[in-house]
């Protein structure tokens, strides 16, 4: 059944059950929205709106005040947890508002979480500096390793946060497994999707329980704006992520949501793409004389292949590799780049190279940093739709500076 006008404009019934016998493609396109029923418009409006005038005392059309809950973001919303498999999101205006959310949601001072060595520099930081302060313990381990992820939750834990590829080493987490352990153990399991998506990996298929996304990223795609989403396929977690997100007033704004679901609409065939050109990269940068190392899940090289090729549908567009000549080589390369665009963002439609220790995971104190992989002369690209031969011939210009 065709999801009513009515649902879509309120946003409050999803119209996800209607959408599940899409394919993902159609999915990206089509789920959480209909054309404006008053105009005709095929793109849904902005409801660029603080307040919603309201019928009676207690009688309102689902939405009271922006900061519980808008139009725009709910579209978002039902076309992100359809795309993921699942019913239910709520959007944030980062992806580390996200996290944040689901910290305050689920977490009180004495609790614990476990969470992957190799993970994004900022969710370090929250988890360290932040959450720390508040009497959160992490424990940072390496999860693809079973007999460490195992003794970790041997001690209570609230949930384990995994991100998987990890950014920057690309290290691989089995979900599946992860899920067991996690489960076994009565915790939650978190998965921070972000570089992958769901166009190349569903985690709920795997067990997980929370999924995480910095929208910034691949997502969006076009390096337009910041955002985030939590998506879940249980009621109760919901709960307390909207709660959350109300009480501390993390949503994200109409337009970025919107932008963001004009992005997604291109995310498979961006993502077919981002793959494609990040193996014939990768592929380059292997076979050079300059280049001492390449981590890249889609190569048969990468130490995880046979996993990756298990729980990816491609390699993604991501690349770490190191030089001869350590971090200068690394520094002299990154500053000759000139199609490639030295910043901290991945996921774009440009090509992005990034030095992480000095960068994205510079807050990450530096014993850290050297157990998770994240070496100084590590370098990072995100490899973006320009034509491959051209990011190619840039880094090999680059490369002979
Ligand atoms: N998760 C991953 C894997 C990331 O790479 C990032 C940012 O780089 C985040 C979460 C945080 O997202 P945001 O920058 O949108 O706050």
């Amino acid at each position: 059944m065709a999801a009513t006008e009515e649902q879509i404009i309120a946003g409050r019934e999803g119209s996800d059950s209607s959408f599940v016998n899409f394919n993902f493609d159609t999915l990206a396109l089509h789920a959480g929205t209909v054309p404006d029923p008053a105009t005709g418009a095929i793109l849904p409006p902005i409801y660029q709106t603080t307040t919603y005038r309201q019928e009676a005392v207690g009688r309102d059309k689902g939405f009271t005040y922006s900061r519980s809950a808008n139009p725009t973001v709910s579209a978002l919303e039902r076309r992100l947890a359809a795309l993921e498999g699942a019913e239910l999101c709520t959007c944030y205006g980062t992806g580390l508002g996200a996290t944040t959310a689901l910290c305050l949601a689920l977490l009180r001072a004495g609790d614990r979480t476990v969470v992957s060595q190799a993970v994004y520099g900022g969710t370090v930081r929250l988890f360290q500096q932040v959450l720390g302060k508040f009497g959160v313990d992490a424990e940072f381990i390496d999860t693809s390793d079973e007999q460490a992820l195992t003794n970790a939750l041997s001690k209570p834990t609230t949930f384990v946060f995994i991100e998987t590829p990890a950014n920057p080493t690309l290290k691989v987490t089995d979900i599946s497994l992860a899920a067991t352990l996690a489960k076994q153990a009565g915790a939650l399991l978190v998965v921070d999707n972000t570089l992958l998506t769901p166009a190349l990996q569903r985690p709920f298929d795997l067990g997980a329980d929370v999924v995480l996304h910095s929208t910034t990223k691949f997502i969006e795609g076009h390096n337009a704006t910041v955002g985030g989403a939590l998506i879940t396929r249980e009621a109760k977690l919901q709960e307390q992520f909207y709660f959350a997100r109300n009480a501390t007033g993390a949503i994200q704004s109409p337009f970025p949501a919107w932008l963001t679901l004009q992005g997604i609409k291109t995310l498979p065939v961006r993502m077919a793409r981002h793959s494609e050109n990040a193996r014939r990269v990768a592929e380059f940068l292997s076979a050079h004389d300059r280049v001492t190392k390449v981590i890249y899940p889609g190569l048969e090289s990468f130490p995880q292949f046979e996993l990756a090729q298990q729980q990816h549908r491609s390699g993604g567009a991501m690349i770490a590799f190191e030089l001869k000549g350590g971090v200068e080589a690394g520094v002299q390369l990154m500053n000759s780049v000139r199609l490639c665009a030295l910043a901290e963002n991945l996921g774009a439609a440009e090509t992005l190279i990034t030095h992480p220790a000095s960068m994205t995971h510079a807050d990450v104190p530096p014993t850290q940093r050297e157990a998770a992989g994240i070496t100084d002369g590590l370098v990072r690209l995100s490899v973006g739709l320009e034509d491959p031969r051209d990011i190619i011939g840039d880094l090999a210009r680059a490369l002979s500076c």
